[in-house]
């Protein structure tokens, strides 16, 4: 059996590796080598385009999950990850040349496994493959996908407003309600500011901290969604006739609140919410200061940070199966940020999961689907499950069914939640020969 991989990255890396070690025949088309994107500095496999960290291994993280649930896997990434390992205190830091060093050694190490230097232009596959070129997917490829699937399928930014766990959210200082009473009541909750909350807000949010951005994010990303803090730059008031605007809503109590952000569900089961309009570039720590100074957000616990980057992502739950296979072609896989899943190791996960599921659909098989108490389970849920606004999302416990225990502490709350998805995908294993 021969398979294909579009990209070297850490998804198409991960992809290949899972695919040669079954036996198939790999032939990877990495284009860095004869042509470049903005982003990559150098021609090495499974290159770190940014952070050199993998983020925590610890228990009571989402990400620590992550990486028990694809040890299981035999993820060769974190293999070759920790083997480059640099001191972080909990983080799996990387000498990013020594991690892409060993990923090449590994992959080069099987004699069913084939580098090609070449940009891929266009969509004529003869073998099945997976289609794991990133965020910054080149223009020719870029519109060869469009072409397959359908130009209105195709994203190109992240504006992703923050989420908060429902758990952290102050409910003495927040009350469901639909604007105007239209719609169902608990699909909004509102959290409501006085004329003095509502300036400090403001004073804050104008004066914090952005991420920097790369020229070609600040083109393509403004002209499409403007940040809060730059909308609330325009003036006082902007945002009270912006996203915190009050109109159509009031207080428990009768009265017209100030200014309202209004939070909305993010998943079916109401663990997550999302902050309605609050696409920011703040920096991950003055998103937490300046956003706590909502009311009801004083302790929210963010599970996931906004971002505005450029991104070449999918519109995954119209296209995929949760197997990463194109509904349509069930030869074709994708895998890595360009199906919306955000971060290293989610694309690791990603191209670990596709690689299983085309292998599978090879040999017809049944769909390999995760348990939906583990993070890969609930990344395959996340790409599958139809949105009215498709976002990328990361590992977080917030994606998770709740333990059914009634636990106080925070944090062995959370390692319930990770020694409940390692059992689980234990488990799963033993069940199910891969
Ligand atoms: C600027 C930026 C910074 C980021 N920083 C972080 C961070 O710090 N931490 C984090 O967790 N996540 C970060 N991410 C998000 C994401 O985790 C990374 O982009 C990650 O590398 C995605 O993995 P991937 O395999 O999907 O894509 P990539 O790792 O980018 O791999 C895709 C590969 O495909 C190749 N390719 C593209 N087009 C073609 C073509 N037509 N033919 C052949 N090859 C092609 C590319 O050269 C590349 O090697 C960042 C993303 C961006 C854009």
């Amino acid at each position: 059996m021969r398979i294909d991989v579009v990209g070297g990255g850490l998804a198409g890396c991960e992809a290949a590796y899972q695919l040669l070690k079954r036996g198939v025949e790999v032939v990877m088309y990495e284009m860095r080598g004869v042509s470049g994107t903005p982003c990559h500095k150098t021609d090495n496999l499974a290159e770190l385009v940014c952070s050199n960290s993998l983020k925590s291994e610890a228990e009571d993280t989402a990400s620590g999950q992550l990486k028990a649930e694809l040890d299981l896997l035999d993820c060769m990434s974190l293999r070759c990850a920790r083997e480059s390992r640099v001191p972080a205190g909990g983080a799996l830091a990387v000498d990013r040349e020594l991690f892409s060093g060993k990923v090449e050694k590994c992959l080069s190490s099987f004699e069913n496994f084939r580098l090609e230097r070449k940009e891929i232009t266009s969509f004529d596959f003869e073998n099945p493959v997976v289609i794991a070129s990133g965020p910054l997917t080149s223009d020719a490829f870029v519109k060869a996908i469009a072409d397959k699937v359908g130009a209105d399928y195709l994203g190109f930014y992240d504006a992703v407003a923050p989420i908060v766990d429902a758990e952290s959210i102050d409910y003495e200082k927040a009350f469901f309600a639909s604007r105007y009473g239209k719609g169902d009541p608990t699909d909004y909750l509102n959290c409501p500011l006085t004329k003095e909350e509502y300036d400090s807000f403001v004073t804050e949010l104008v004066n914090a901290k952005t991420a920097l951005l790369h020229d070609f994010d600040k083109r393509e990303i403004f002209e499409a969604c403007m940040p809060v803090e730059v909308m609330a730059k325009r003036g006082a008031d902007t945002l009270r006739y912006g996203p915190m605007r009050p109109v159509g809503i009031k207080n428990p109590d009768g009265t017209r609140p100030y200014a309202v952000v209004q939070l909305r569900k993010e998943n079916a089961q109401g663990t997550m919410f999302n902050l309605v309009g609050f696409q920011t570039n703040l920096t991950f720590g003055e998103q937490k200061r300046v956003l706590s100074m909502i009311p009801a957000l004083k302790n929210a616990e963010f599970l996931r940070y906004g971002v505005m980057h450029r991104n070449t992502f999918i519109n995954a739950p119209e296209l995929l199966t949760a197997g990463f296979l194109l509904k349509a072609d069930k030869k074709i896989a994708f895998a890595g940020q360009m199906t919306g899943v955000e971060g290293y190791v989610e694309s690791i996960a990603s191209g670990l999961a596709a690689a299983l599921n085309l292998y599978a659909a090879e040999k017809d098989e049944q769909e390999i689907i995760f348990p939906p108490t583990t993070i890969c389970g609930q990344l395959q849920r996340h790409v599958s499950t139809p949105s009215e606004n498709y976002q990328p999302m990361n590992a977080n416990f917030g994606l998770l069914p709740p333990t059914g225990e009634k636990i106080r502490d925070k944090k062995l709350r959370k390692v319930a939640y990770f020694k409940r998805g390692e059992q689980d995908m234990k488990r799963f294993l033993e069940n199910r020969n891969i």
